[in-house]
């Protein structure tokens, strides 16, 4: 087996296994993954339980000391490992390289919060009392991860949860598992004790249910879709857990008249098609302002039309294909009920299966316009490389329509007019707000998550990632 679980620091076969294949050619078997069971995930939150008294009375500046030691692994095997996940997700090898960069970025920052891990001190009202509060690690975490950046994700949950002295459980998505266990193999070759982190592979239902119900498990955090963070958060509550999800997104590019038209449709682009639109930030709905509506979409359209798509391997792509056969069937179907609703697709849209093309799950990047609010492709998550343009009369329009979905993760704006920009960052309804940038890219330093139906639970990345992974113990002590 080539990617097998780790319970307790052994490698466990779990009940036959599933290949991993590459989403550009479905030929290419990238690695077999051993299934496992919920026993195995029982077994494998005992043994984080057993390993947790011992890690949470490690010093966190040794523990940020494994986190530094396994960046250090991770990037003396930079290369293999982005091209392992081109090969196993299918985004481009340079959008890979920026992944796995990330991933190195985020276990080198939390390794530092190892060193700060910081409390609170205040003065006492009473006298000859010294008042503080220290942060204590909660127990045994459950990570639910999925397959669209299989590395940055499992590593932003792993370092902070590690960081503070928890102990885990990493389940990651079926479609990408070989990322995320580059990150737990880098920890335990960097000399992270047995059963700190355990790690199995198999079916999100099966593995999710067996992991909130084990007795020792004291939070989850999961990134995902709303459909299955909605079915874990009504188990989790059930059992007091805490939760922490982030979900989906239908986040708005707002084109405004005195927008650098050019730089708009760049950031447009990037925004909706990098990671063929399958970020939770990506750009799916961009709305313009009247007075350029005609000449943006001029130029988006035929900015759209000269992306190439292909296998991420080739230096010349820039679009990869979708990630699996279930994935690209949604994309399909988003397409017709855009056409179906009375959209105008200006460009794109086909299932391509030309040539090199004809063994993976790609399609041509599209644009519809004469999008209404109402439409069905103007509200869900696509989760594809399909953008809708909305028309806008003014900027209280273009707010009033970027507002009017369920979700809330980021947004951006693109403008000149620095009253615009603070108004628009009041107004928005998203925890991300970008301004004359695309709406994805963000950075690790600062808290990332949405708001509305997108997020639930305290934010992920930045200083305060600790909150979700940390009890506050406060101490009030007489001298
Ligand atoms: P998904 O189908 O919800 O799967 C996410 C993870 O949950 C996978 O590991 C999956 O396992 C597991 N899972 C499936 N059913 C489960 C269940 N009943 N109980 C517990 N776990 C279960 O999402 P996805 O298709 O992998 O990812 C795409 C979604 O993630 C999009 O909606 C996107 O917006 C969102 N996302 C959000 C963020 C954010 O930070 N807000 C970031 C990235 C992605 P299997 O793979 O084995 O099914």
């Amino acid at each position: 087996m080539d990617i097998a679980n780790l319970i307790g620091g052994e490698r466990s076969e779990g009940c036959g296994g599933f290949d991993n294949r590459n989403p550009a050619d479905t030929r290419d078997v990238v690695g077999r993954v051993a299934r496992g069971t919920a026993d195995d995930m029982r077994a494998a939150v005992s043994a984080a339980h057993a390993a947790f008294q011992a890690w949470a009375s490690t010093p966190a500046p040794v523990r940020g000391g494994v986190l530094f030691k396994a960046a250090e692994l991770l990037d003396a095997r930079f290369e293999q490992i982005a091209a392992e996940m081109t090969r196993e997700e299918g985004k481009t090898l340079a959008e890979a390289r920026g992944e796995v960069r990330r991933a190195i970025n985020i276990f080198r920052y939390f390794g530092g919060e190892g060193a700060r891990m910081p409390g609170l001190q205040t003065p006492s009202e009473r006298d000859r009392v010294f008042a503080f509060a220290v942060r204590k690690p909660l127990g045994v975490i459950g990570l639910i991860t999925p397959w669209n950046f299989p590395s940055a994700i499992p590593a932003w949950k792993l370092a902070p949860a590690l960081v503070a002295g928890n102990t885990v459980v990493l389940k990651p998505a079926s479609a990408t598992p070989l990322s995320a266990w580059r990150l737990v193999e880098a920890l335990v070759d960097a000399g992270i004790p047995a059963g700190v982190v355990n790690f199995v592979c198999g079916s999100g239902a099966e593995l999710g249910d067996a992991m909130i119900d084990a007795g020792p498990l004291k939070a989850v955090t999961f990134t995902g879709s709303c459909a299955v963070g909605g079915l874990l958060y009504d188990r989790a509550v059930k059992r007091r857990l805490r939760v922490q999800l982030e979900m989906g997104g239908k986040n708005p590019t707002v084109v405004l008249a005195d927008a650098d038209l050019d730089r708009a449709v760049d950031h447009t682009i990037n925004g909706a098609f990098a990671s063929t639109g399958q970020k939770c930030t990506a750009t799916s709905r961009v709305i313009v302002e009247d007075a350029v509506h005609d000449a943006f979409v001029e130029r988006l359209v035929a900015r759209t039309r000269a992306l190439r798509v292909g296998n991420g391997m080739d230096p010349a792509t820039e679009i990869g294909p979708a990630i699996d056969q279930g994935q690209l069937d949604t994309v399909l179907r988003y397409i017709d009920a855009g056409r179906a609703d009375g959209a105008r697709l200006a460009c794109g849209g086909r299932h391509l299966t030309e040539g090199a093309l004809a063994h993976g799950y790609f399609v041509e990047p599209a644009v519809f316009v004469d999008v209404r609010e109402e439409m069905t492709i103007a509200q869900e998550e696509i989760f594809g490389p399909v953008l809708a343009v909305m028309r806008a009369s003014d900027f209280d329009d273009a707010v009033r329509i970027a507002n009017r979905v369920a979700f809330g993760l980021s947004a951006s704006i693109q403008t000149r007019d620095v009253s615009r920009v603070f108004d628009f960052i009041n107004r928005i309804e998203a925890g991300l707000v970008t301004v004359n940038l695309p709406s994805a890219g963000v950075e690790y330093q600062l808290p990332f998550g949405g708001t509305k139906d997108s997020s639930f639970g305290p934010k992920e990345q930045g200083p305060n990632a600790l909150d979700f992974y940390t009890d506050w113990k406060t101490v009030y002590l007489r001298y």
